[in-house]
């Protein structure tokens, strides 16, 4: 099944053709703030499921291709990513700071955007923004110290994910957690729905140009480890989103590009790139040049 929140902070339910609204049965009204309703849909999922599959047979919704789709969880209660978490992409970094000796890092919720959202680059002459090819786990039930031997029992879904980021020397979280700077979507794909994790190909396009493709099975920590090592250091908790990290290829985006990430069973959404005005600051006057390990 698919869960979404669409048209100004809906929560609908689809099955891949109609999205039925289902907003009023987890107290949600447009104008709602803080934006936590799908918090709750996630973490009362269990309760749904056989009343969302009987309205999926019975409502005749609205066409999935009608309505604009959003950020599925805008304010999840933590934005976990891992960094380099693909034995390519460590080689082209010339990394050692791996996700299998470094753990998380956080990025500001407030980067989130949705599939529909322009990646806006921030006005920062000599500066390179890169797009990192990510798939999104999305934490269904609280726990902590979980056993990688349970952790699948936590991850509710999972979604595409873009760790947009400006390279450079700085602190990370300020590099990667400018405005529109964490692209997930296109909706949540429930974990039903993905036969083996360990097993998981996605893509990404510049424009025509295929930049990074890898599957789960390459990864350096997988999603069950990384569930794990999360929980062994913070309460997790339902809608708290981990990006699982990016393989080969990353590289810049230009004004005018469109960004494509495609995650099989899961969906694909394209993201234009455009110039914004805002986001200078002294902190990257100083120009930086990313030269990629070869
Ligand atoms: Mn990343």
């Amino acid at each position: 099944m698919k869960i979404l929140r669409f048209n100004q902070g809906r929560l609908g339910i689809s099955d891949g053709i109609k999205v039925v609204d289902v907003s009023h049965l987890f107290g949600v009204t447009p104008d709602a703030w803080p934006p936590v309703g799908i918090n709750r849909l996630i973490r009362d999922f269990g309760a749904h499921r056989a009343q969302f599959e009987a309205l999926l047979k019975s409502e005749p919704g609205v066409p999935l291709a009608s309505v604009h789709l959003e950020t599925p969880v805008p304010w999840p209660n933590k934005l976990m990513a891992y960094p380099v978490n693909y034995h390519d992409h460590a080689k082209e970094m010339a990394s050692k700071g791996l996700a299998n000796v470094q753990g998380y890092f956080l990025k500001a919720n407030s980067s989130l955007s949705g599939p529909q959202d322009d990646i806006e680059l921030p006005a920062l002459a000599g500066r390179e923004v890169h797009h990192e090819c990510e798939i999104a786990l999305i934490i269904g039930k609280e726990g902590r110290q979980i056993l990688p031997e349970q952790a699948l029992d936590y991850v509710f879904g999972y979604a595409c994910l873009l760790d947009m980021t400006i390279r450079g020397k700085e602190e990370r979280v300020f590099r990667k957690s400018y405005d529109t700077f964490t692209p997930v979507g296109p909706w949540i794909v429930t974990a039903d729905e993905i036969a083996d994790p360990g097993n998981i190909d996605m893509k990404l396009w510049v424009n025509d140009e295929l930049r990074q493709q890898a599957n789960t099975r390459d990864l350096i920590v997988d999603i069950r480890n990384m569930v794990s090592i999360a929980s062994s250091a913070s309460t997790l908790y339902p809608g708290d989103v981990i990006a699982t990290g990016t393989p080969a290829g990353v590289d810049k985006v230009l004004p005018g590009d469109v960004v494509t990430i495609e995650v099989a069973n899961v969906g694909r959404m394209s993201l234009p790139v455009v110039q914004g005005s805002r986001g200078a600051n002294i902190v990257f006057e100083k120009p930086y040049e990313f030269v990629r390990a070869s």
